[in-house]
């Protein structure tokens, strides 16, 4: 029986079934980008792995409202609420506006989205788009007694705030802990606690970006803009939030405490957290300049890699690790994506031309079982594709007649292969060049089935002659027990 759908809670820290607040509808908050600079592929991951689970909700019928913000102003330095604006800094290297900043990475990362088949979220809100938005909320937690100005500039008081909730509920840790963990106040520091953050910061003259408010000019402070939008658009309690890992600890706990203390309410049901794509076991990072560009994979043309990998071949090697695990990067392991992703392609080819049989020997409903129980225990894709590659060996054994299959279960076949392939996977056939991989491909299946048919018949001499003219020409042919395997 396939169990429902269970999510592993960041808040709770275990798995829970999946109950949302309004059914059939879905309220899901991802943290988007901060467009200063072009997206690695470690931005990348945790975007493929929000498709993913976007995917499968509307699969299960859910109406998502999936909402992904664009990080378009307030985002210092450091993530700290000093130093320069990342915007700003990349203005004035660039000399352009920093407007210009935010619609040329804002269009990369489109770009991008879109090489990697990624859906549309269904509202992409900006920062500076909901200043007013943000100038309201922070309004209503100083009148709640949660926040205080300084010249200009307004702090979120965590200590008051953890009078009354949980500051550190999202990372399992208490105040105590984290206030040892935080540097001492410099005698010039205007917070009145370690730990509290700007909602609000005063501007320079100089600053580029700046907006009128009760406290003067001056920008929103990062974390306010996904509280503020995520309110505005899915309400005051919604059901899942998600982002990358390193966003836990501050940017989302900051979050609740802003909700929480405007509202009243606990702003989400379920939070996801995807874990890190990592070069040589360290995170992938703008500030370790480890990041490789999804532009410089696809063409190879980075010191670290042997060759260029195609999007959807890119794509294969992050489905293949679930999103909580890390994912390494190597050479190797996109290598053996590259031929996973192949043959799962291959396999969808033979699909469509294989013939019915009066009876079936194979299980189908078992294989459809399967591929929901991995997706349902909390979006396990390394366990699906798996199931996957089982179906892949069901398809080669019928086209060899090694099994049977009846019109029924070959339809059912064909949905299950579809569905999860494409419509949850997120896997698209690629270009015209991989076009004539697939000719090639289907054309070398071609003769080495009919040096089976020549092996089967006992005429070695053609068998062998197939294999000599074929291995002359560089295809490496394995002899298996479901018949054969090649690769060039
Ligand atoms: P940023 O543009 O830095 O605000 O990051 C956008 C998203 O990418 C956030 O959800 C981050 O948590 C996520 N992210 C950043 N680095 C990595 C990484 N190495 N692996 C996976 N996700 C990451
Ligand atoms: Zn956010």
């Amino acid at each position: 029986m396939t169990k429902e759908l269970q999510i592993y809670n960041t808040l709770t820290r275990k798995k829970e079934v999946f109950e949302p607040i309004n059914a059939p509808l879905v309220g899901m908050y991802v943290c988007g980008p901060t467009v200063y600079s072009d997206v690695h592929l470690g931005n990348c991951r945790t975007f493929i792995s929000f498709d993913l689970i976007y995917r499968y909700l509307s699969h299960l019928g859910y109406n998502v409202r999936y909402v992904r913000n664009i990080t378009d102003a307030g985002h210092l330095e450091g993530d700290r609420d000093e130093g320069d604006d990342k915007f700003a800094k990349k203005a004035k290297l660039e000399q352009l506006e920093p407007m210009e900043i935010v619609q040329k990475y804002t269009l990369g990362f489109h770009d991008v989205m879109r090489i990697f088949n990624t859906l549309s979220p269904s509202i992409e809100p900006t920062a500076t788009g909901h200043i007013s938005e943000q100038i309201e909320m922070i309004k209503e937690i100083i009148s709640n007694g949660y926040a205080y100005e300084k010249e200009g500039t307004v702090y979120f008081d965590v200590e008051k705030y953890s009078k009354e909730y949980n500051y550190g509920q999202l990372t399992n840790r208490k105040l105590e802990d984290l206030l040892e963990g935080t540097r001492v106040l410099g005698g010039q520091d205007e917070k009145k606690g370690r730990l509290d953050f700007a909602l609000w910061i005063k501007a320079k003259a100089e600053t580029l970006m700046q907006w009128p408010s009760p406290w003067g000019w001056g920008f929103p402070g990062w974390h306010i803009e996904c509280s503020a939008m995520s309110t505005k658009y899915l309400g005051e309690t919604f059901d899942i939030h998600g982002g990358g890992m390193d966003l836990q600890a501050t940017h989302h706990s900051n979050e609740i405490a802003q909700s929480q203390a405007c509202n009243h309410t606990v702003p989400v049901k379920y939070w996801m957290h995807t874990n890190m794509l990592t070069v040589n076991g360290v995170r992938m990072s703008k500030s370790a300049g480890n990041g490789f560009l999804p532009g410089e994979l696809f063409t190879g043309n980075h010191p670290l890699l042997e060759r260029g990998y195609s999007p959807m071949v890119v794509r294969f090697f992050m489905a293949q690790s679930h999103y909580r695990s890390t994912l390494d990067f190597s050479n190797e392991a996109l290598q053996a994506s590259e031929k996973g992703f192949q043959k799962l392609m291959k396999a969808g080819e033979t699909l469509n031309k294989l013939i019915t049989n009066a009876e079936s020997t194979v299980n189908i409903k078992e294989l459809k079982e399967k591929c929901y129980t991995a997706m349902n225990d909390d979006f396990n894709s390394p366990i699906l594709i798996a199931h996957l590659f089982d179906a892949v060996r069901i398809i080669n054994l019928i086209n060899d007649g090694s099994e049977k299959i009846n019109q029924s279960d070959l339809d059912e076949l064909k949905s299950i292969y579809n569905t999860f392939v494409f419509d949850v996977l997120g896997f698209k056939k690629e270009d015209s060049e991989s076009t004539s991989n697939d000719l090639t491909g289907e054309l070398i299946d071609m003769v080495l089935n009919l040096r089976l048919d020549a092996k089967k018949n006992k005429d070695f001499a053609t068998s062998d002659k197939i294999r000599d003219a074929l291995t002359e020409k560089g295809v490496k042919i394995k002899d298996t027990k479901d018949g054969f395997d090649w690769e060039l």
